[in-house]
This record gives C-alpha cells, structure tokens and sequence, in this order.
C-alpha cells in the first residue's frame, strides 16, 4: 500500500534515484515510513522552514519524499496523481474539467503550484488539492464552486474588457478582473450585462464564491484553474 500521493509519483515515475549516499534502514521524518532513508541535509536546504509539518521527528527521509523534495519547484507542474499514474497538466490547463467534475476520491490527488517557489509535491495527500501553503480536501462544495467561478469568470471578463482603454496592459485587465470578482456583489452595469432571468443564478454562484474570497492561497489557485490561456498558448 502507498502511503501517500509523493510516494506514488515516485514509483509512477520508475522508482528514480536521488542525489545522497547510499539509503540506510530508518524512519522517513515527513511520511513515516519506516525503510531505506537519506539524510534530508543531502536533499533539502538548511534554510527550509517546512521542518515542523513533518511529524515523525527524524531529519531523513525515506528515497520517495527525498525524491519529492530533490525536484525543483518551479520544474514541478500541475499534475493529477493516482495510485498507479500521474498525469500533468502544464500551467494547470484542463485540470478545472477534473475538479469540477466532483469530489476527488481518495485514491487521487491534485498538485497545483502558484507560484513554483514551494515544495508542494510532498504535500499532497490523496483526495485534497495541495496548491502553494495549502492542502484542502476536494469534496462536491469545492467541485460546485469551482464551478460556480467558470460561470461568472467570463461575464467579469467580457465587462471588464469592454471597459478598458487602449493603453491598458494585459496584467492590469487581469488586476482588474480579479479585483471585480472579489468584490461581495457584483455591480449592477456587470448584472444588467445577463439576460434578467438568469440574474438569480448569477447572484447566487457570486456569492457562493464567498468562503474562497477569505482564502487567498485558494483563491490562486482557482484564478489558474479557470483562467483561459490565450488562444494558440499552452
Ligand atoms: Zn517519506
């Protein structure tokens, strides 16, 4: 049995090697398993500061999270992993099809970085999301909502565009964007831009969003997931 999601992207990725003398038998202080393990010195900075998350006390790790934590983070891309595969999904494209299908059951696990600065493969845990300083379980409410984003994402987008000047960059429409759909309620110009029957829904997958506006490493990593790349992009 596999203990954790790391572990099994390890093995999906044929049991690689890491950087460290020769593994001796212990306890691997981040997933417990007990085994071959590396002094974690040999594979991670000093400076780390994730050392308190591992709850097994030791300073080696066990060659999988070794593995986990030896990939470089902005190397790492978005990835849904199961028990036997891994399948990535760069810059997070197609992976809001996978989350807003439903909850995710506990023999998968998604791994979404945001900034590619932080070890988030070695967090992840089976059915969660594990984006930057965050691992959230993925049940039907975060599928629901996610969902709820994709649908008032593209009006936001649509309204906010049709109100921007030439001189306008691109990253100041998406500042834009983003800091219209993190306003409570919706304007009423950006209300009365839908058809007036669809207004309850539209209100109602507005707020919905609510609990995600408070949980900014969330809120990130729903911003990648339903963010359409530019047409011809990857
Ligand atoms: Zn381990």
């Amino acid at each position: 049995m596999l203990s954790d999601p790391a572990a099994a992207a390890w093995v999906a990725a044929g049991r690689p090697a890491v950087n460290a003398p020769a593994p001796v038998d212990g306890r691997c202080g981040r997933c417990g398993e007990d085994g071959p393990t590396v002094t974690s010195s040999r594979i991670i900075s000093e400076k780390f500061t994730g050392f308190d998350a591992w709850p097994f006390g030791s300073r080696r790790l066990c060659v999988a999270c070794a593995w986990a934590y030896s990939r470089p983070p902005s190397a790492v891309p978005a990835m849904l992993i199961t028990t036997t595969t891994v399948t990535e999904y760069p810059k997070g494209v197609g992976l809001a099809s996978v989350l807003t299908s439903g909850a995710l059951p506990n023999t998968q696990a998604v791994v979404l970085p945001t900034s590619h600065r932080r070890h988030i493969l070695a967090t992840a845990q089976w059915g969660h999301l594990a984006t930057d300083g965050l691992v959230t379980v993925w049940d039907a409410a975060a599928a629901s909502r996610l969902s709820e984003l994709a649908t008032v994402r593209p009006a936001v987008t649509a309204w906010v565009r049709a109100r921007t000047t030439q001189s306008m960059s691109g990253r100041q429409i998406a500042l834009d964007i983003d800091r219209m759909l993190l306003r409570e309620m919706p304007p009423y110009p950006l209300l009365a831009t839908q058809p007036r029957e669809a207004w309850p829904r539209f209100l109602a997958a507005w707020t919905a969003l609510q609990p995600w506006r408070m949980v900014a490493p969330l809120w990130a990593a729903a911003k990648i997931l339903t963010t359409t790349p530019p047409a011809g992009g990857t």
